[in-house]
């Protein structure tokens, strides 16, 4: 493979932003600079079992059968081995290529690795190796120092711009439908009620340990797929992968009795104001916003401490909406 083979597959690496793509560019610059007939990502599970998530053949024509030697991800202590010795571990005994482990240090808390089927293995190989995911490392490590708020360690409003335009985009392009009975990408805007009262009444430090709290409920009540922003101050976002309207209304309440129910140290009852909108097609980011931002300032109008989603589609209200703190509009 010429080298600037290499340097493409990096500058398509670094143009990314989302850590699923920078890691198939990684597979893909891999498969650029070494000799490997495979490249597999895979995660050794708690449970004690190893998963491959992703593989790539070489795309050189003959270069790869059809199969690499599954039985590697059987033998788990090979994996444990890598992830102790945080150095990677050959494999010399496979049929028919031979196996380098390496573990990935990304930094989101899994042993994830990647493994390199190569016909024989090479000690240049390796090097090579070690030296893409080193800067791997580097650049994962920036992009969510780039996307993380450091009071809180939520997404930050620059990941939320990004996130949302993308969210609507993918609706707009017909990639994702949204039908709000069935289901459909949500906005949640939350606004802590009088943050105000609680910095003049407690101070600052306190004002802050309540948001800390905040996005420790928000991280504990939706679910890892749902993506938690500090949008700014005391105001946070939420954008839902997909859900019906149904679900939503129940999960977002949940959240606020949640922090209704919380008891801050000192502070003690805080309260959070919601507004959310669907995302729909043919809307701008802006608009999205500008509905579920709508729809948090009738529910501070309407007291505080309640959900308020903008809805085409009040008509699928049911009555237990009426037992909850939610209103449609
Ligand atoms: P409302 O119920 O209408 O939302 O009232 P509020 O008092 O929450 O609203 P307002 O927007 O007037 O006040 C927000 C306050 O949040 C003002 C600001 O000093 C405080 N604040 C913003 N960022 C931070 C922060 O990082 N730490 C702390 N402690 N306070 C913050
Ligand atoms: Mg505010
Ligand atoms: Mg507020």
């Amino acid at each position: 493979m010429p080298d600037t083979s290499v340097i493409s597959s990096l500058v398509e690496l670094t143009k990314q932003r989302d850590q699923l793509a920078i890691r198939a560019k990684l597979l893909a610059t891999l498969m650029a600079a070494t000799d490997a007939a495979w490249i597999v990502f895979c995660r050794l599970l708690p449970e004690g079992h190893v998963e491959v998530l992703d593989r790539v053949p070489s795309p050189s024509p003959g270069k790869s059968s059809k199969h690499y030697p599954t039985e590697l991800f059987d033998r788990v202590d090979e994996f444990k081995r890598g992830a102790q010795m945080r150095r990677p571990v050959w494999v010399t005994d496979l049929n028919p290529y031979q196996a380098i482990i390496f573990l990935m240090n990304d930094a989101d808390g899994h042993d994830d690795f990647i493994v390199l089927f190569n016909p024989e293995l090479d000690g240049r190989d390796e090097r090579t190796a070690v030296s893409i995911l080193d800067l791997y490392e580097n650049f994962v490590a920036l992009i969510i120092e780039n996307t993380q708020d450091a009071l809180t360690g939520l997404l930050n409003r620059g990941a939320f711009d990004r996130d949302l335009e993308a969210a609507a985009l993918a609706v707009s392009n017909r990639n994702r439908r949204c039908d709000p009975p069935k289901g459909c990408g949500y906005l949640a805007m939350l606004d802590i009620d009088h943050f105000k009262r609680i910095n003049d009444r407690y101070g600052h430090l306190y004002g802050d340990e309540v948001l800390l709290l905040f996005a420790k409920i928000l991280r504990q009540t939706f679910r890892g797929t749902d993506k938690l922003y500090r949008y700014g101050g005391e105001e946070f976002a939420v954008i839902i992968d997909h859900a019906s309207e149904t679900d939503i209304i129940a999960v977002i309440d949940r959240f606020r009795s949640a922090v209704e129910t919380f008891n801050f140290p000192q502070v003690g009852r805080v309260t959070v104001s919601v507004g959310v909108a669907p995302i729909v097609s043919n809307n701008l980011p802006s608009n999205i916003v500008d509905r579920a931002d709508h729809a948090l300032y009738r529910a501070k109008e309407n007291g505080r401490n309640q959900v308020q989603i903008y809805s085409y589609a009040a008509k699928y209200a049911t009555a237990d909406d009426a037992e909850r703190d939610v209103e449609l509009f």
